[in-house]
């Protein structure tokens, strides 16, 4: 049986820990769908096309992993996709409720849709995507939390912001 999974997210931007999830779920499953979502937050630093684009500059070129943009439910969105699986990083016991939440309330909406763990990888637990948009907005170093091939971009349209 071919298995597709979703990694749904905001990628507000893309980080390292992000990577490293995505990765290792395509060396696990058939077929990894990378789901932005269009309202995971009210704010975006970046637009959809933006983080999209990050996502393909970055994993893109891994075979079995496709970017798209998400739009409403993320049970709904996995059904018409195909997806039996949605795989989301787990850095501390402080993402553990909510999370445990939407894989429930996912598994309500959708039956057949069950919810993977990974573990962070131990150098990334404390790295997020308001971690970069607050270090980079005030000047400092971003090189070790985002792909080097994206990280002028990033820098200069939040430092830009200011
Ligand atoms: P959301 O907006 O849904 O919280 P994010 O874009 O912040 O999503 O993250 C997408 C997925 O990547 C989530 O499963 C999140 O737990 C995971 N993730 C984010 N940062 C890391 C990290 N440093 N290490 C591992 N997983 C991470």
């Amino acid at each position: 049986m071919h298995s597709t999974v979703i990694c749904p997210g905001s990628f507000d931007p893309v980080t390292l820990g992000h990577i490293d999830i995505i990765t290792r779920a395509s060396k696990m499953f058939d077929n990894v769908i990378v789901g932005v979502f269009v309202n995971g937050e009210k704010h975006p630093a970046f637009t959809i096309e933006e983080r999209i684009s990050f996502l393909e500059r970055t994993v893109g070129d891994i075979p079995n992993v496709r970017v798209i943009g998400c739009d409403g439910l993320l049970a709904q969105c996995a059904k018409d996709l195909g997806a039996t699986a949605v795989v989301r990083g787990l850095r501390a016991v402080s993402d553990f409720e909510y999370e445990f939440q939407m894989a429930l309330t996912n598994r309500k909406l959708n039956p057949d849709l069950d919810t993977v763990f990974l573990a962070s990888d131990s150098s990334y637990t404390y790295l997020s995507s308001s971690i970069v948009k607050n270090v980079a907005f005030h000047g400092g170093d971003i090189t070790n939390f985002v792909p080097a091939c994206i990280h002028d971009e990033i820098f200069n349209k939040i430092k830009g912001v200011k």
